[in-house]
């Protein structure tokens, strides 16, 4: 695969600078929620990409992070360390950005409505970049 520095294509770029844009609005709910959760939702299973994700790890000019999958999927993922997640937003399965579990449904537009409308704003122009990219590759 490319090297991320040998990316050129203005729409991975793009794209690049949507999730860096999108991932501190997510951190910012996820670091009050999540740290008192009991059923932590990153499981292994969690952390295999997709054959879009792959596709799109192409376009971005990175390689596949991580291990290789655990025996057992309901282990704790493979990418998770004592302080969350250990790779970039923008190499993990794209599952990891749009997922949002009840609690965090029920408490991002309660605890903050307007951080909650940019974040579902941002999240909605990163979908439409990402569709757009891999509709060409
Ligand atoms: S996203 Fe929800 S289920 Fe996952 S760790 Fe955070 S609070 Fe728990
Ligand atoms: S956010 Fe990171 S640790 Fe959690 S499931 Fe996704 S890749 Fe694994």
């Amino acid at each position: 695969m490319r090297s991320s520095s040998a990316v050129k294509d203005p729409a991975a770029l793009e794209l690049k600078a949507a999730f860096e844009a999108v991932s501190p609005m997510i951190e910012d709910f996820t670091a009050t929620i999540c740290p008192t959760c009991e059923r932590v939702c990153c499981i292994d299973r969690h952390g295999t990409h997709e054959k879009a994700d792959l596709l799109f790890l192409e376009a971005m000019g990175e390689t596949l992070p991580g291990d290789a999958p655990k025996a057992d999927d309901t282990e704790p993922c493979r990418h998770l360390g004592p302080k969350g997640c250990t790779i970039a937003r923008r190499t993990r399965p794209y599952r990891c950005t749009w997922y949002f579990c009840s609690a965090l449904l029920e408490r991002m537009p309660a605890e903050d409505p307007r951080g909650y409308r940019k974040l579902v704003a941002a999240l909605e122009r990163l979908g439409a970049l990402r569709q757009r990219l891999l509709e060409h590759h």
